[in-house]
Formats: structure tokens, C-alpha cells, sequence
């Protein structure tokens, strides 16, 4: 189904328990964390977070309403951040690309996706995993 597909991306439907979201602020995702002084930013930021489970969610982007991708939980959010921490050195340390741009390039070609679909946030556990065995293996081939 393309239309839920599309949803799941933008944040608005729960991959996991087939079910809509709802925008909230950090306060929600990190109840612990309200006391904290002084207050961290990320408490401010919106979330998306599913209505049936509260560990089912995602942040969004400066503007505060564009989601970073799908739902995650806590094993997805683990391999997202080990993507991130994998894949950003390549372009940001510029040794393996000199852009940002061509290192997404070459991820899209390797996972076969198309380019707006090649972001961690975007990606199952499956999909992060591959995406991980690919930065792993980047030494071994000429790009
Ligand atoms: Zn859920």
C-alpha cells in the first residue's frame, strides 16, 4: 500500500502497531528528564509518537514538524545512531568523499534505493544493518 508507506516515512503511522500519531513535545518521549537543570534542548523539540505505544517514536527537524523518518523503537534507534556513527566519518572527515551529496550518492546505488529514501531514518533494522556491512567493507573497493 503506497499511501501507508508514504505515512510511515513522514512519521504519521506506526509501522509497528498500524496505528496514527500524534506531535508531542520532549517532555513526552522523556518524562524522567523534566527536571533536569538546565533544561535540555531536546525537551523542546517535537516528536512524533504513536498512540498506542510511547517508546514508538521519532524526532523531526528544525522546524518542528517535518519527522526525521519512520517510527523507530529502542533497537532501531540503536542501529540508527551506529549507521550515523559509521557513515557520517566517510563524508565528514572528507577521506572517503568530498561531499556529503556523493556519499549519499553511493549508499543509494548500494542499498538500491531510490535517493529521497536513503536516510537512517528512514530505514528498517534490516536496512540499517546492510547499510553498516557496506561503510565496513568501503576499504576494500574503489569508489
Ligand atoms: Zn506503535
Amino acid at each position: 500500500m503506497k499511501e501507508e508507506a508514504e505515512k510511515i516515512i513522514k512519521g504519521q503511522f506506526c509501522p509497528y502497531c498500524k496505528c496514527e500519531t500524534k506531535l508531542v513535545s520532549g517532555d513526552e518521549v522523556y518524562p524522567h528528564r523534566t527536571n533536569d537543570d538546565p533544561r535540555p534542548k531536546f525537551l523542546d523539540k517535537k516528536y512524533y509518537m504513536c498512540l498506542l505505544n510511547s517508546n514508538h517514536y521519532v524526532g523531526t527537524y528544525s522546524d518542528n514538524i517535518t519527522s526525521l523518518g519512520r517510527l523507530a523503537d529502542t533497537e532501531l534507534r540503536k542501529l540508527k545512531n551506529q549507521g550515523h556513527n559509521t557513515f557520517d566519518p566517510l563524508w565528514k572527515t572528507k577521506n572517503i568523499f568530498q561531499s556529503q551529496k556523493l556519499a549519499y550518492d553511493w549508499l543509494s546505488e548500494k542499498m538500491e534505493l531510490p535517493l529521497e529514501l536513503t536516510h537512517f531514518g528512514m530505514f528498517t533494522v534490516e536496512q540499517c544493518k546492510r547499510a553498516i556491512e557496506f561503510c565496513k567493507n568501503l576499504d576494500n573497493e574503489n569508489v
